[in-house]
């Protein structure tokens, strides 16, 4: 049978572990016959992406802290050493104070607020800028946001006002590099327990609250999401850009749940 990504080269930023977001999309990718290189944070990182890596038939995996403008200068040159060309970018990356993801937004910190916009919001920029040196017509990238960027979710915070910033600047930049035919993407995914999201304060209790009130009644799992991302990187995708493409079991249409109303 005809592979959706067979021939495409991508690289995937934000491999922790086998929990990861990152991890369900190379997983849909590499089924779809895609070549992959991965970016981790730290050298802790390293023995647990490089096995997850080799699992998918890569062994480009390749050290990059994206606050450091020479970290991400050093990770472009080094992928430029192994691909000529790059076909598509994924983006999983955030970070906040954990000590900022409860209480109230109202009390974030400057410093705090900085750092969370830096890493979470301008990365993906910052990446798009380099790898779209790379990438010709058909070039894709792909970043992940949550619907605490537009509507108010507890816990969610600085990281809520970091997302609804990170989607406007999809949309700029599906403007800047259309003309080159890049398109630029995003997937709000609905909760999942990874270890982002273990920061966030009573994470349980929203994956239960989604569990019960998204239309599907259920969670998605990053294998979902994992296939929404092949959609958007493949020729699929090919009319699509500037989107925020939500798959999170049809929770942000919800006004109010349907149920048997008392008499009142
Ligand atoms: P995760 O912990 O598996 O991944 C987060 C990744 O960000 C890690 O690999 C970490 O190393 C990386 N990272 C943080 N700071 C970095 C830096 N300075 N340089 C390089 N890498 C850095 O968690 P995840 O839930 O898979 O998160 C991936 C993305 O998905 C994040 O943007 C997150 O906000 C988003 N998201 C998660 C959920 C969810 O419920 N899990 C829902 C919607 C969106």
């Amino acid at each position: 049978s005809m592979k959706l990504m067979e021939g495409k080269r991508g690289l995937i930023m934000g491999l922790a572990n086998d929990k990861s977001i990152a991890w369900g999309i190379a997983q849909k990718c590499a089924e779809q016959g895609a070549e992959l290189a991965f970016s981790y944070q730290g050298d802790a990182l390293k023995k647990r992406v490089a096995p997850l890596a080799e699992r998918l038939g890569s062994n480009i995996v390749i050290e990059c802290d994206v606050a450091e403008e020479n970290s991400l200068d050093r990770l472009f040159e080094e992928l430029g050493q192994h691909w000529d060309k790059l076909d598509f970018i994924v983006h999983a990356i955030g970070f906040s104070d954990k000590e900022q993801l409860r209480g109230r937004y109202v009390d974030t910190t400057r410093d705090n607020f900085a750092m969370t916009m830096d890493i979470s919001v301008y990365s993906f920029t910052a990446v798009v800028q380099r790898a779209a040196r790379m990438m010709g017509p058909g070039g894709a990238a792909l970043t992940l946001t949550y619907y605490g960027a537009e509507r108010v979710m507890p816990h969610y915070n600085v990281m809520g006002v970091a997302k609804a910033a990170l989607e406007a600047s999809v949309r700029y930049m599906a403007e800047d590099l259309g003309k080159d035919g890049i398109r630029v993407n995003a997937i709000s995914a609905g909760p999942i327990k990874t270890l982002a999201a273990s920061g966030i304060g009573d994470f349980r209790y929203i994956l239960k609250w989604n569990e019960l009130n998204s239309p599907l009644r259920r969670n998605v799992t990053q294998e979902e999401v994992g296939k929404a991302a092949v959609y958007l990187l493949s020729d699929l995708g090919s009319g699509v850009t500037g989107e925020t493409h939500h798959v999170d079991a049809g929770y942000h249409l919800v006004g109010m749940k349907a149920v048997d109303a008392p008499d009142i």
